[in-house]
Formats: structure tokens, sequence, C-alpha cells
């Protein structure tokens, strides 16, 4: 996972922001979240393995290993020597997957980073060149032109970048090599990436993408290419690559099937009524529309929530003092494609200023810092010094140390909104030595 703030596409920027927003995600959401932090990293393949257990076979012994295994998963022997024989270590690869992030960019600063003027720009001017085929695409699957721009541009610049990894390469390398927990995953996508190449929707050339296997337009990886794919221009193949028509169904079709519901945006930025329990603000607490409203919850643009029955949470992802939102379904269909509220948030707001709205009335904090990993294991200590459970000292802000951030603001006499950052470091510091 890249914090290499290279100015080479969006996603470069993001990366450290993923890594850590994802620090508390499942680990089978890890790697699809690493896997399209950083599609601009150029690969630097060496020919030396690294150095390793002793136990561990060659990877010339272990590629044998792993023909052996595809031919029982029907995996032609023609696309197993061409894809396989002669292979290589990609070390670049091994480096970007041990990196650990320390700092990462607050929200604010990533949203105002990625919806700049000229990405709305092109944006638009895309929309118009595409828009037969994204008419057609939001008629079949509900999902509007504008999420699917917004997730263009983030996971590949519009198409200008789909990383430059050999995608065979690199996750062999991966599977080989790579975090111990993580080989498991890496073989399944390795395995996904000699399926797509044997049953010819792509040749094996083209299969290059970030050093995480994500490829393509939309930056797919092998298995979620498997299964969500579609071939919508009809040729017989599903090509991420070269067919528009295939990059936007696709994507369209993933989010539907992860929950999409037409006719809804991600969300709004809300208004909460004086003295509102900010404990009720974070996603694992979802409710319906009405119920938000009975709270006294409503859109800070003055518009009515609309009068339908479904569920719905608040997110505070700058702290109280920043804007808060009203997410949808939509929503946290986004956060299936990236599990990452950095992620979802830019991309619902890129969409929604692609039509001239998502203008924010709240204003995000100025000067905000975030923690780094030592200084949220600190943050875990001194809270349990105070007699809180934030769980674990693991250095992640997960759902328990959240709760116990906020036991620590009530007792202050605090907003509790469960949010980490410098400020509350120096609070829980200074109670803890009192
Ligand atoms: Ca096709």
């Amino acid at each position: 996972m890249g914090k290499v703030l290279r100015q080479v596409g969006a996603f470069a920027a993001i990366a450290a922001v993923f890594a850590v927003a994802n620090a508390a995600s499942t680990l089978a959401g890890t790697p699809e979240v690493l896997a399209r932090a950083t599609a601009a990293d150029r690969p630097a393949p060496g020919p030396n393995p690294p150095k390793g257990p002793a136990s561990r076979p060659s990877f010339a012994a272990w590629i044998a290993g792993l023909k052996t295994e595809a031919r029982t998963r029907r995996i032609g022997e023609a696309t197993l020597t061409a894809a396989l024989d002669g292979l290589r270590l990609n070390r670049r690869a091994l480096e970007l997957e041990s990196r650990q992030p320390e700092f990462v960019t607050p929200v604010g600063a990533y949203v105002a980073a990625l919806t700049g003027k000229k990405a709305l720009a092109t944006g638009r001017k895309k929309r118009r060149q595409h828009a037969a085929l994204l008419a057609r695409i939001e008629a079949a699957y509900g999902v509007p032109a504008r999420y699917l721009l917004a997730i263009w541009r983030l996971e590949s610049d519009y198409g200008a970048n789909f990383g430059a990894f050999p995608v065979i390469e690199t996750l062999a390398t991966l599977a080989y090599a790579g975090t111990p927990k993580r080989r498991r995953f890496w073989r399944r996508q390795l395995f996904g990436a000699l399926q797509i190449v044997d049953r010819g929707h792509a040749p094996l050339d083209r299969l290059v993408g970030s050093w995480a296997g994500a490829m393509g337009h939309t930056q797919f990886i092998p298995t979620t290419f498997l299964d969500h794919a579609v071939d919508f221009d009809g040729d017989g193949r599903r090509d991420l690559w070269r067919s528009l028509p295939d990059v936007f169904a696709s994507t369209a079709s993933y989010l539907r099937k992860s929950g999409w519901q037409p006719g809804l945006p991600f969300g709004w930025e809300a208004k909460l009524p004086e003295g509102f329990d900010l404990g009720r603000a974070h996603i694992g607490e979802s409710r319906p529309f009405a119920e938000w409203r009975a709270l006294g919850v409503r859109r800070a643009d003055g518009r009515p929530i609309p009068e339908i029955d479904r569920p719905a949470s608040l997110i505070v992802p700058a702290g109280w003092s920043g804007p808060v939102f009203l997410v949808t379904q939509n929503y946290r269909a986004i956060l299936r494609y990236n599990n990452a509220a950095a992620y979802a948030l830019t991309v619902g707001l890129f969409a929604e200023r692609l039509e001239g709205q998502g203008r924010l009335v709240a204003r995000w904090p100025a000067a905000d810092r975030l923690l780094s990993r030592s200084e949220k294991a600190e943050l875990q200590r001194k809270l349990m010094a105070l007699g809180y459970d934030p769980g674990p000292v693991d250095g992640k802000v997960g759902p328990e140390t959240r709760k116990a951030i906020r036991a620590f603001q009530k007792s202050a006499g605090k907003p509790a909104d469960g949010y980490a950052n410098h400020a509350l470091l120096e609070a829980v510091r200074e109670a803890a030595h009192r």
C-alpha cells in the first residue's frame, strides 16, 4: 500500500487514506482496497528471490506445484506454459505489500484533492461523449452515469492509468512470498487471472494492473472480474481494458449486486438538532429515513429527505466540527467496491458535483491532524489506563476503540463523535497525567 504521494494520478495520493481506513476492515476486503490504492506504481522486477525460511520451496518448484493444481482447475496447458514458464519474482510488489503507512490525509483534504475543477470538467466532457451508452447502462442497472464517471475517475483517471504491473508475475510473487496471512488470497487471485486468459477474455500481455492485481478502467481484481464483469457489447469477451460498454456495465452491475437502490443518491450532507446524541452517528447504526427525521435530522441544504422507507446511517467523517452525512444503501454499495469512508464519500461528492450538486454547507476542519499507528496505540493504552475498554492495543481505531473514545468524550463533557485525531490524543494525555 503506497503512502508515496506522487502526483501520478489521484489514486497514489489516496493510497495512505485507504491503507488506514482499511485497517479495521476484514482480511477479505483488504487486498481489494490495496489493489486500487496504487495503480500508478511502476514495477521493478528483480531476478533474485527474497530470503525466506529454509523450508520454502524454490520459486520454480512452487510454480510446478501451482501448475499441478491449475490443471485440476481445468486451466489449459498452453495458458500455463505461456503464463508461468520463466516467471520471475517482482520485488517491487513485495515492497509495496509490506509497506506500513504512518500518517494519513484527513478526509476533507482528500475530497478536495480529488474533486477539483479540472477533473470535474473532464468528467462532464466524458459524460457528453458517452451519453447514449451511459443512458443504456442506467436503464439496465439503475446506476446513474455520474456515479460510474466518479468511480472511473478515481480508479484510473478515466482510463489514463491502469497501472503497469504484469498481473500474473505480480500475483505469483505475492502468493509465493507475500505476507503469509494473505498468500491464500493472492493464490486465488492468481488462479483467477489464469482463468481470465484461458477463457480468452484478454491475451496474457493485456493483464497489466496495480501491484495487487487490479485491472482495467475500473480496477477489478481477478475474482471480482470473474464473478461480476459483464460482456455488454456482446462480443463474447468481458473486456475491462478496451470496451467501455463492458467497463460501465461491469461496474454498474457490481454496484447493483452490492445493494444499489435506483433513484437515490449516496446520501446528503445533514444538519443535526441541538444536543443530538452523536453516539448514533456511525456506520454501524442503521435507521429508516422517517426515524432520522423524527430525531430532528435534516438535510443541510434545507430540502426534504424523501418520504420513502429506506435505511440510512449518519456518519461524522471528520468529527463533530466538520460536515455530517446521512448516507443511504448506495454509500454502502460504494464501500463494497472499496472499503474506505474517504473513498465512498469522494465518489459520492464527485458524482453529485458533476450535476452541480454536492456543495457542502459545513466546512472541513482546518489543520486537522490524524494519528499515526504508534499514536493510536498510545491512545489505546492511555484510554485503558483511564479505565476505558478500547479493545486490544493494536494501533487501529475500530468500533471498540471508537466506543471507548465516545465514553471518554462524554465524561469530559465533549461532543461524543468518536473521532480520533491529534486534539483527542492531547486531551487523553492530559487526563492520564492528572
Ligand atoms: Ca465484450
